[in-house]
């Protein structure tokens, strides 16, 4: 956390595209019209976080702080700010702003608004002591969440609860998580507490222990089984809520969907995904995609996680070892989530 009579916080930047991460200096960040300013006290290390690390969002400028998993607390507060106050517990998220008069924002889709603001990417995010926020996309922590518990529900925490909770299962449904990783471990606890029957996919079998305590009822090994008969084998799915950022992975489960089934994709992979339009076709069902949540979703995600005791698994690392908790993350060897206390 920041010192507040300290004129400078530290700083995780990437100075240019592909380049290492480096621990700057900056000066202390003065929240302007409708602006907080946060000071962090843990910031999640996600996927997505390879935008500003591999400069592959066409609109990023450098150097940039990445971070979207950010939880602290509101120790500054800018011009016409009146629903956050200093002291209040706050997270952010991807989203990082809205436009207000595009035509999704007109339509009140805050969320797919064509000029959206992204933390760690447009806007400067979590990975340093203190960051500014846009007042609009805030969410209110739960007091009793631990602040690294906190931070993956920020990201991982969202996406997996908002795109299951947006999809027609019903409780009773065969619901499967593909990946279990940074976001597959908190959506198969999703799925579990949403009364779903729960199955993990995972091309790694030494996850099935960790998979079955999050929740799941059935584990299918994709390195040695075919995810589609696994999943027609039990019934056929009604969703497939798929996590790993692999195209084959995503295709391969496509065939297990039921009548009117749907994969939502919520880990996003390099290359296109071909899937089989024969069984789209014959089962009425759809790949569609799914992007995080704007602040009230986030705190949606917070609430219910509280409510119901869900909590990511992760490892913490100081500030300074921003490149640790990223390898870790970015080689799947992290278990689940990596997380920085600035
Ligand atoms: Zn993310
Ligand atoms: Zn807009």
């Amino acid at each position: 956390m920041s010192d507040p009579d300290a004129e400078t916080v530290r700083a995780v930047e990437v100075p240019a595209p592909g380049e290492p991460f480096e621990v700057v200096e900056r000066s202390l960040p003065e929240p302007g019209p409708g602006q907080v300013r946060v000071a962090v006290e843990a910031c999640g290390v996600c996927h997505s976080d390879a935008n500003a690390k591999e400069g592959t969002h066409p609109d990023l400028s450098y150097p940039r702080v990445p971070g979207h998993e950010v939880v602290g607390r509101v120790e500054a507060v800018g011009p016409g700010v009146d629903a956050w106050e200093e002291g209040d517990r706050v997270g952010a998220g991807w989203h990082a702003g809205h436009c207000f008069t595009c035509e999704p924002c007109r339509r009140g889709e805050f969320q797919q608004c064509a000029n959206a603001e992204i933390h760690g990417v447009t806007v400067d995010g979590g990975y340093a002591e203190a960051t500014l926020v846009n007042s609009a996309v805030l969410a209110a922590v739960p007091e009793e969440l631990d602040a690294a518990d906190a931070a993956p529900l920020l990201c991982a925490g969202v996406t997996t609860y908002n795109a299951l909770r947006h999809t027609d299962a019903r409780p009773g449904d065969l619901v499967a998580v593909q990946g279990v990783g940074g976001l597959g471990h908190l959506g198969i606890q999703y799925a579990r507490a949403g009364g779903f029957e729960t199955v993990a996919i995972s091309t790694s079998p030494d996850k099935e222990p960790a998979a079955r305590e999050f929740g799941a009822d059935h584990f299918v090994d994709a390195s040695s089984d075919d995810p589609g008969e696994a999943l027609r084998e039990l019934g056929g799915a009604d969703v497939v809520l798929a996590t790993a950022p692999n195209a084959d992975a995503i295709a391969s489960v496509v065939p297990g969907l039921d009548t009117d089934g749907e994969v939502a994709v919520v880990g996003v992979p390099d290359e296109p995904v071909e899937v089989p339009a024969g069984h789209l076709v014959g089962s009425r069902s759809a790949v569609r995609g799914w992007a995080s949540g704007h602040g009230r979703d986030s705190q949606d995600a917070l609430e219910f996680s509280a409510l119901r005791d869900i909590t990511p698994e992760v490892e913490t690392f100081p500030l300074e070892e921003a490149r640790a908790a990223y390898d870790r993350m970015d080689s799947g060897e992290v278990r689940f989530r990596s997380v920085i206390l600035p």
